[in-house]
């Protein structure tokens, strides 16, 4: 991913067949386009050790779909993000915390080019719909010269700004199982200057189902804290099969501090981002225990 762009040739192939044998014919010197808006501001600088000669649209792929069926729900990967905001299914439980986290992404201008494969594909530690994806444990289909592949979302980011595909493969797919009825689910992203397309300098979010005040299951996401988004846990077992109480979700917003070491950078220092990471969950909790209980 340590790359910036030096164009030689703008591909726009009309099946996956031919877009896969581009990106297998040019290697690391050529990579998926989709909405552009992370690729394109790519410049040389510090570090950046390779360039990009062939960029991949992959506009003529058909994966700009959501398809609701009985067992999951299947988003292509080339959907726009604003396309999540606008879906109904997705503004209800159990599956609020998409559109939530679709709201905070960015600006509508950018997010009507910025897509959802784009946002995972780009590895990036604070990207925001990442966070609900992996709070609903989604499956990631992916496609290369040996045929299609299936990835965890949560064995997909393997470091900063690098994840599990291989240089000709290409994100088909993103598939969230159906969550259980009384399932409640929130996203929160704190932002330094609260613009729009301000960065993330924490976001979160958290999945709880539970049946009369019990927590059959409990996932926390976190972003900005560690080199990739994560899981944790630690935290999720504080919760899982006990009472949902007040208390049970401060110790478990509590065991999440205790669980990352983020760093400082340009947006926050470590101890701040610790800070609020406790705060963002413990209230992420609270709105997905209210939403579960309906
Ligand atoms: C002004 C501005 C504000 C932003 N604000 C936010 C924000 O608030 N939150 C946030 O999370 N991000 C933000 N971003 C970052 C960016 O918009 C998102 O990460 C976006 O979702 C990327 O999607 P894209 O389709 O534009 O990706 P692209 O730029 O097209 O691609 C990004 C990377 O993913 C790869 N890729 C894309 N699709 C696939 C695929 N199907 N298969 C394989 N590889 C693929 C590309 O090769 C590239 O390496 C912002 C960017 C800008 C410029």
């Amino acid at each position: 991913m340590n790359a910036y762009l030096l164009i030689d040739e703008y591909h726009r192939p009309q099946d996956l067949a031919k877009a896969v044998e581009i990106l297998s014919k040019f290697g690391r010197k050529a990579r998926v386009i989709a909405g552009g808006t992370d690729i394109l501001p790519r410049r040389p600088g510090v570090g950046k050790t390779h360039y990009i000669a062939h960029l991949v649209d992959i506009s003529d792929l058909d994966l700009n779909y959501i398809k609701s069926e009985n067992r999951r729900i299947r988003i292509g990967a080339a959907t726009p993000i604003n396309t999540l905001g606008a879906i109904a299914e997705f503004s209800s439980a159990p599956y609020q915390a998409l559109s939530e986290a679709a709201d905070a992404h960015s600006s509508p201008t950018i997010k009507n080019r910025a897509t959802v494969g784009g946002n995972l594909c780009n590895a990036s530690a604070c990207a925001d719909l990442t966070l609900p994806l992996l709070a609903m444990d989604a499956t990631l289909l992916a496609a290369g010269p040996d045929g299609q592949r299936e990835i965890p979302i949560t064995d997909f980011f393997r470091g900063a700004n690098y994840m599990a595909l291989d240089d000709n493969e290409i994100l088909l797919e993103i598939c969230i199982p159906r969550q259980p009825e009384n399932t409640g689910s929130a996203f929160i992203k704190l932002r330094r200057q609260q613009t729009a397309i301000d960065m993330a300098v924490v976001n979160v979010a958290t999945l709880l189902t539970g049946s009369r005040g019990h927590c059959e299951v409990a996932r926390i996401a976190l972003g900005a804290v560690a080199p990739i988004a994560l899981r944790a846990p630690g935290a999720e077992s504080v919760l899982a099969g006990k009472k949902l109480t007040g208390k049970a979700i401060s110790e478990a917003a509590a065991t999440v501090v205790e669980e990352i070491s983020p760093i400082g950078d340009i947006r926050a220092t470590a101890a701040y981002r610790r800070e609020m990471v406790g705060v963002l969950v413990r209230r992420a909790l609270e709105t997905s225990r209210q939403r579960c209980e309906g």
